[in-house]
């Protein structure tokens, strides 16, 4: 993909170029304006400032982002209760799991109001638990890399495969973005080997395995479907599967070639393979959503049909992707996730009986990572700094330049300069008739002077794919209708077309005329090509005629799409308001 290519040969250009750092501390105060609008309940924003760029101290974000879970029901970590064994033959077994970490190295979020996540003090909580227990797993079920901020994106995710290394995980499965960059380089993290950005790369030390993802070239999987591992001499059987919805969720190019089959028929397929071994203590990876109540209740998702159809003899799924809380018991089998980014691990009990070598006793707490009164791993710390300090010049590089401030506050009829600016920018990099932006998901101003890529990523943090799609006439307009609710009103910021709206109009008929650039009015049958974030395209925010939309088709991210539309501008560039939205107020 073109977009690729480009932000190869940029980033290939940084590294051969060395230290570009030094230029592109350029004397401006990077204070940024973080905005605390959290209409659109995408994300939650606390207090939080940019470091100057020559400390890049704090690459991560500190606030609240997609897909956190800032409110818990669970409000401290009990010390687990060790439930006194009923025979003291069995063998106590503790699986730790974490999903979805996404690469959040370096990333501190807040949990009920306290600091919570970074990898270095998930550290110290999972080797204090492996410290009650000699007999210890640590799985990963999927997304750990992928949409991650740049101590890990911009090193190919290598940094977070080396911390999952140190850190002894013992198998994996892949999740959606484990298929971002394609099979080659998700081989390449898995089994090491060089990347022109990166060099030389060892790979992952442990397992990795999926049933259901078939090569159509080979017919075979690609990755070990199954993976036994004995414990104090009881053999446990792990089977990985990936939500099918995966082709959806990643570009094309990731995909192509891989067939995605169903979980439950790959899961019971390898269940019986397991069987014929003798082996009995099954537990599953299941990158697929679900969540429960905290005491289990009312568990939805994927994962409750899985494990209501999968083969009896599967004692644990472990699962992910939807960043949710689950700890429920599913048709006898013990169903759990924990959360996202590192900010939580589940922490799972069993007891296997050595005579029929079958899990007897199962449960499980999920334990969020608080920071408070924990001190972070010394080792994965200091290799946090050294990951941080590699990417400082990417991160301080400068983009562009801008003449006049580009802020993301609303005018009286809904608009933005900055709103303006990224919906062009998205439109421009798909090459469609519309562009549609969530304000929520402008997360910083631009001020007037340097922009560096760093300053961009904390206006777009959110690795967002943009979505290529056909929508009629009539859809944009009962789209655009969708802004106004009875409890909020919420302004898409555009490109491509101008409108007028009523407020003394009811919800839902508030539009009035829509024009094309050339003066013309829309056509409510004719199809257009649109744009508009993944969050968006899944009918986000309540925009959910985007759902209707059709021949959906990924590109890059927002991010990227952002920088690459600022670099093209001159330098410095001007922008003003559009004034394509007006109202008649
Ligand atoms: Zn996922």
């Amino acid at each position: 993909m073109e977009w690729f290519k480009k932000a190869l040969i940029s980033f290939a250009l940084i590294i051969l170029l060395g230290g570009l750092g030094q230029q592109s501390a350029a004397a401006k105060d990077l204070k940024v304006t973080i905005h605390p609008d959290p209409s659109n309940g995408q994300m939650k924003s606390i207090e939080t400032s940019r470091q100057k760029p020559t400390k890049a101290k704090n690459q991560g974000l500190s606030e609240d982002y997609h897909g956190h879970k800032s409110n818990r029901p669970e409000t401290n970590n009990p010390k687990k209760k060790k439930a006194p064994s009923a025979n003291n033959r069995f063998i106590p077994i503790q699986l730790l799991g974490i999903n979805d970490l996404h690469g959040q190295l370096n990333v501190t979020r807040n949990v009920n109001g306290k600091p919570a996540g970074r990898v270095d003090y998930l550290a110290t909580y999972l080797k204090e638990r492996e410290a009650e227990n000699k007999n210890t797993l640590l799985v990963q079920d999927g997304d750990m890399v992928g949409a991650s901020p740049p101590v890990s994106a911009l090193l190919q995710d290598e940094p977070t495969i080396e911390i999952l290394n140190k850190l002894g995980f013992d198998i994996g499965t892949v999740g959606n973005h484990e298929f971002d960059e394609g099979l080659t380089e998700l081989l390449r993290l898995i089994n090491g080997g060089t990347h022109p950005k990166t060099g030389k790369f060892a790979g992952s030390n442990f397992p990795w395995i999926v049933a259901n993802v078939i090569n159509e070239k080979t017919g075979k999987t690609i990755l070990p479907p199954y993976q036994v591992i004995k414990v104090n001499g009881m053999p446990i059987g792990f089977i990985g599967v990936v939500t099918t919805e995966t082709p959806t969720l990643v570009v094309p190019s990731g995909v192509e070639g891989l067939k995605f089959t169903d979980e439950v028929e790959a899961i019971n397929q390898n269940v019986t393979e397991l069987k014929k071994q003798g082996v009995k203590a099954i537990v599953v990876l299941a990158h697929n959503p679900g969540t429960s109540g905290p005491n289990g209740e009312n568990p939805t998702g994927q994962l409750v049909d899985i494990a209501n159809r999968v083969d009896d003899e599967v004692d644990i799924i472990f699962g992910g992707h939807n960043h949710a809380y689950m700890n429920a018991m599913i048709d006898n089998k013990l169903v759990v996730q924990s959360y996202s980014y590192g900010t939580a691990f589940s922490d799972v009990d069993i007891e296997i009986d050595p005579k029929t070598k079958d899990i007897v006793s199962k449960s499980a707490e999920i334990v969020t990572t608080f920071q408070e009164g924990i001190k972070p791993d010394p080792e994965i710390k200091r290799m946090i700094e050294g990951y941080e300090a590699k990417v400082e010049p990417i991160v301080n590089r400068v983009v562009g330049s801008t003449a006049n401030s580009l802020t993301a506050k609303q005018n009286e009829n809904g608009e933005s300069v900055l709103g303006d600016f990224i919906a062009d920018a998205q439109r421009k990099a798909m090459n469609t008739d519309f562009a549609f932006m969530n304000p929520g998901g402008i997360r910083a101003d631009i001020d007037p002077g340097d922009i560096t890529w760093g300053e961009v990523y904390t206006v777009q943090p959110f690795n967002n794919d943009l979505v290529k799609m056909t929508m009629t006439g009539q859809q944009i307009r009962a789209l655009l209708n969708q802004q106004w609710g009875p409890t909020k009103t919420n302004m898409l910021q555009i490109s491509g077309l101008s409108y007028n709206w009523d407020p003394n109009k009811s919800i839902g008929q508030r539009v009035v005329s829509i024009k094309l650039p050339d003066g013309t009015e829309i056509d409510p049958n004719k199809s257009y090509s649109v744009t508009a974030n993944i969050f968006l395209s899944g009918g986000g925010d309540g925009f959910t005629v985007f759902t209707q939309a059709q021949n959906k088709e990924v590109g890059p991210v927002d991010l990227d799409a952002l920088v690459n539309f600022i670099s093209a501008q001159p330098k410095p560039f001007t922008y003003q308001i559009q004034n394509r939205i007006q109202s008649a107020q």
